[in-house]
Protein backbone atom coordinates (compact mmCIF):
# COMPACT_ATOMS: atom_id res chain seq x y z
CA UNK A 1 0.00 0.00 0.00
CA UNK A 2 1.72 3.42 -0.75
CA UNK A 3 2.33 5.89 1.62
CA UNK A 4 -0.59 8.13 3.02
CA UNK A 5 1.13 10.31 5.16
CA UNK A 6 -0.46 11.68 8.13
CA UNK A 7 -4.37 10.87 8.20
CA UNK A 8 -6.25 12.37 10.59
CA UNK A 9 -7.25 10.44 13.69
CA UNK A 10 -10.91 10.98 14.78
CA UNK A 11 -13.95 11.33 12.33
CA UNK A 12 -17.71 12.75 13.25
CA UNK A 13 -20.25 9.86 14.22
CA UNK A 14 -23.96 9.89 14.45
CA UNK A 15 -24.21 6.11 15.02
CA UNK A 16 -22.85 2.87 15.23
CA UNK A 17 -24.76 -0.63 14.49
CA UNK A 18 -23.92 -4.21 14.87
CA UNK A 19 -25.16 -7.54 12.97
CA UNK A 20 -26.72 -5.33 10.54
CA UNK A 21 -28.10 -7.91 6.80
CA UNK A 22 -29.72 -4.72 5.53
CA UNK A 23 -26.45 -2.64 4.35
CA UNK A 24 -24.50 -4.92 2.48
CA UNK A 25 -24.02 -8.66 2.08
CA UNK A 26 -23.30 -10.67 4.85
CA UNK A 27 -23.82 -9.83 8.55
CA UNK A 28 -22.16 -6.30 8.51
CA UNK A 29 -21.11 -3.62 11.18
CA UNK A 30 -22.49 -0.19 10.08
CA UNK A 31 -21.26 3.02 10.94
CA UNK A 32 -23.16 6.55 9.83
CA UNK A 33 -20.84 9.67 9.70
CA UNK A 34 -22.55 12.71 10.68
CA UNK A 35 -22.68 15.59 8.17
CA UNK A 36 -23.98 16.07 4.79
CA UNK A 37 -24.63 19.39 2.59
CA UNK A 38 -25.87 17.39 -0.66
CA UNK A 39 -29.72 17.76 0.37
CA UNK A 40 -31.34 15.22 -1.36
CA UNK A 41 -35.10 16.38 -0.89
CA UNK A 42 -36.98 13.75 0.80
CA UNK A 43 -33.99 12.22 2.33
CA UNK A 44 -33.98 9.76 5.18
CA UNK A 45 -31.20 10.61 7.48
CA UNK A 46 -31.66 14.57 8.33
CA UNK A 47 -30.59 14.17 11.60
CA UNK A 48 -27.29 13.27 10.25
CA UNK A 49 -27.07 16.37 8.08
CA UNK A 50 -25.82 18.99 11.06
CA UNK A 51 -21.68 18.76 10.47
CA UNK A 52 -21.40 19.50 14.58
CA UNK A 53 -23.86 17.05 15.43
CA UNK A 54 -22.75 13.01 16.60
CA UNK A 55 -19.83 12.85 18.33
CA UNK A 56 -16.54 12.92 17.63
CA UNK A 57 -14.70 9.35 18.26
CA UNK A 58 -10.65 8.35 17.26
CA UNK A 59 -10.51 5.88 14.36
CA UNK A 60 -8.78 3.77 15.91
CA UNK A 61 -11.24 3.05 18.92
CA UNK A 62 -13.96 3.58 16.17
CA UNK A 63 -11.79 0.56 14.00
CA UNK A 64 -12.21 -1.56 16.86
CA UNK A 65 -15.67 -1.01 17.92
CA UNK A 66 -16.71 -2.06 14.16
CA UNK A 67 -14.67 -5.40 14.72
CA UNK A 68 -15.77 -6.35 17.63
CA UNK A 69 -17.90 -8.91 16.76
CA UNK A 70 -16.25 -10.24 14.07
CA UNK A 71 -18.62 -8.90 11.33
CA UNK A 72 -18.43 -10.45 7.62
CA UNK A 73 -18.28 -6.99 6.18
CA UNK A 74 -18.09 -2.81 7.40
CA UNK A 75 -20.82 -0.62 5.59
CA UNK A 76 -19.92 3.24 6.02
CA UNK A 77 -22.96 5.16 5.64
CA UNK A 78 -24.26 9.01 6.23
CA UNK A 79 -24.25 11.76 6.43
CA UNK A 80 -21.94 12.11 3.43
CA UNK A 81 -18.93 9.99 4.30
CA UNK A 82 -17.03 11.41 1.86
CA UNK A 83 -17.44 15.05 3.44
CA UNK A 84 -14.78 13.69 5.96
CA UNK A 85 -12.62 12.99 3.23
CA UNK A 86 -9.37 12.49 5.77
CA UNK A 87 -11.31 10.69 8.14
CA UNK A 88 -12.57 8.36 6.04
CA UNK A 89 -9.53 7.00 4.38
CA UNK A 90 -7.61 6.63 7.93
CA UNK A 91 -10.70 4.47 8.66
CA UNK A 92 -10.58 2.24 5.92
CA UNK A 93 -7.09 2.20 5.95
CA UNK A 94 -7.48 0.63 9.43
CA UNK A 95 -10.43 -1.70 8.59
CA UNK A 96 -8.54 -2.79 4.93
CA UNK A 97 -6.14 -5.61 6.59
CA UNK A 98 -9.22 -6.79 9.22
CA UNK A 99 -12.33 -6.78 7.21
CA UNK A 100 -13.37 -9.05 4.14
CA UNK A 101 -15.52 -6.55 2.92
CA UNK A 102 -15.68 -2.91 3.13
CA UNK A 103 -18.80 -0.76 1.58
CA UNK A 104 -20.26 2.97 1.20
CA UNK A 105 -23.01 4.79 0.68
CA UNK A 106 -22.13 7.77 -0.50
CA UNK A 107 -24.47 10.59 -1.92
CA UNK A 108 -21.73 11.53 -4.83
CA UNK A 109 -21.78 9.88 -8.29
CA UNK A 110 -18.96 7.47 -9.10
CA UNK A 111 -17.54 9.90 -11.64
CA UNK A 112 -17.82 13.15 -8.99
CA UNK A 113 -15.98 10.56 -6.34
CA UNK A 114 -12.97 9.93 -8.99
CA UNK A 115 -13.24 13.82 -9.74
CA UNK A 116 -12.80 14.55 -6.10
CA UNK A 117 -9.46 15.32 -4.84
CA UNK A 118 -7.72 12.92 -2.41
CA UNK A 119 -10.34 10.22 -2.47
CA UNK A 120 -8.51 8.10 -4.71
CA UNK A 121 -7.16 6.31 -1.73
CA UNK A 122 -10.64 5.77 -0.08
CA UNK A 123 -11.50 4.60 -3.71
CA UNK A 124 -8.74 1.69 -4.16
CA UNK A 125 -9.79 0.46 -0.29
CA UNK A 126 -13.36 -0.11 -0.85
CA UNK A 127 -15.06 -3.00 -2.15
CA UNK A 128 -18.43 -1.60 -3.18
CA UNK A 129 -19.49 2.06 -3.49
CA UNK A 130 -23.52 2.48 -3.55
CA UNK A 131 -23.37 6.07 -5.08
CA UNK A 132 -25.69 8.64 -5.67
CA UNK A 133 -27.91 11.57 -4.56
CA UNK A 134 -31.33 10.23 -3.42
CA UNK A 135 -34.15 11.07 -5.76
CA UNK A 136 -37.58 10.85 -4.14
CA UNK A 137 -38.95 10.73 -7.91
CA UNK A 138 -37.21 7.68 -8.52
CA UNK A 139 -37.74 5.88 -5.18
CA UNK A 140 -37.59 1.91 -5.62
CA UNK A 141 -39.18 0.24 -2.70
CA UNK A 142 -37.57 -2.70 -1.41
CA UNK A 143 -34.56 -2.30 -3.47
CA UNK A 144 -31.00 -2.34 -2.42
CA UNK A 145 -29.99 0.79 -4.31
CA UNK A 146 -33.04 3.48 -2.71
CA UNK A 147 -33.66 5.30 -6.31
CA UNK A 148 -33.01 4.01 -9.79
CA UNK A 149 -30.60 6.54 -10.89
CA UNK A 150 -28.27 5.25 -7.95
CA UNK A 151 -25.41 2.61 -8.90
CA UNK A 152 -23.98 -0.39 -7.22
CA UNK A 153 -20.32 0.01 -8.34
CA UNK A 154 -18.39 -3.62 -7.16
CA UNK A 155 -14.72 -2.13 -7.47
CA UNK A 156 -13.08 -5.52 -6.36
CA UNK A 157 -14.27 -9.43 -7.65
CA UNK A 158 -15.29 -9.75 -3.94
CA UNK A 159 -18.89 -9.24 -4.68
CA UNK A 160 -21.10 -9.57 -7.50
CA UNK A 161 -24.20 -7.09 -8.36
CA UNK A 162 -26.46 -9.94 -7.75
CA UNK A 163 -25.51 -10.08 -4.73
CA UNK A 164 -27.28 -6.34 -3.80
CA UNK A 165 -31.44 -7.82 -5.30
CA UNK A 166 -33.04 -6.46 -2.58
CA UNK A 167 -32.98 -4.18 0.14
CA UNK A 168 -34.61 -4.87 3.63
CA UNK A 169 -35.19 -2.89 6.95
CA UNK A 170 -34.05 -3.98 10.55
CA UNK A 171 -35.89 -2.49 13.52
CA UNK A 172 -33.45 -2.57 16.48
CA UNK A 173 -33.62 -2.09 20.12
CA UNK A 174 -30.29 -1.01 21.81
CA UNK A 175 -29.48 -1.81 25.22
CA UNK A 176 -30.10 1.37 26.46
CA UNK A 177 -33.14 1.28 25.32
CA UNK A 178 -33.35 3.60 21.77
CA UNK A 179 -34.76 2.02 18.82
CA UNK A 180 -33.04 1.92 15.51
CA UNK A 181 -34.39 1.52 11.61
CA UNK A 182 -32.07 0.95 8.93
CA UNK A 183 -32.66 0.19 5.01
CA UNK A 184 -35.23 1.72 3.28
CA UNK A 185 -38.71 1.82 5.11
CA UNK A 186 -41.77 3.36 3.28
CA UNK A 187 -43.22 6.65 4.84
CA UNK A 188 -45.89 4.93 7.43
CA UNK A 189 -43.28 2.28 8.88
CA UNK A 190 -40.66 5.31 9.32
CA UNK A 191 -43.90 7.61 11.13
CA UNK A 192 -45.03 4.36 12.76
CA UNK A 193 -41.34 3.26 14.59
CA UNK A 194 -40.61 7.33 15.13
CA UNK A 195 -43.78 7.39 17.22
CA UNK A 196 -42.04 4.96 19.32
CA UNK A 197 -39.30 7.04 19.50
CA UNK A 198 -36.68 5.97 17.07
CA UNK A 199 -33.34 7.28 17.71
CA UNK A 200 -30.72 6.22 15.04
CA UNK A 201 -30.91 6.83 11.34
CA UNK A 202 -31.56 4.81 8.26
CA UNK A 203 -28.89 4.10 5.41
S1 LIG B 1 -29.74 11.12 0.96
FE1 LIG B 1 -27.61 10.96 1.64
S2 LIG B 1 -26.51 12.40 0.30
FE2 LIG B 1 -28.68 12.94 0.15
S3 LIG B 1 -29.01 14.54 1.73
FE3 LIG B 1 -29.47 12.55 2.68
S4 LIG B 1 -27.57 11.93 3.71
FE4 LIG B 1 -27.05 13.52 2.19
Amino acid sequence: MRDIGVLPDSVRVHGVLHDSRVNGPGRRAVVHLQGCTLGCPGCFNPETHDAHGGRVVGVAALADELLSRAPEGVTVSGGEPFQQLEGLTALLTRLRPRVESLLVFSGYSLEELQALPGAGLALELLDVVVAGRYVVGERRPGAFAASANQRIHCLTDKHSPEAFGAGGVEISILPDGRIVMTGFPDAALRRAVRSLGEGGATS
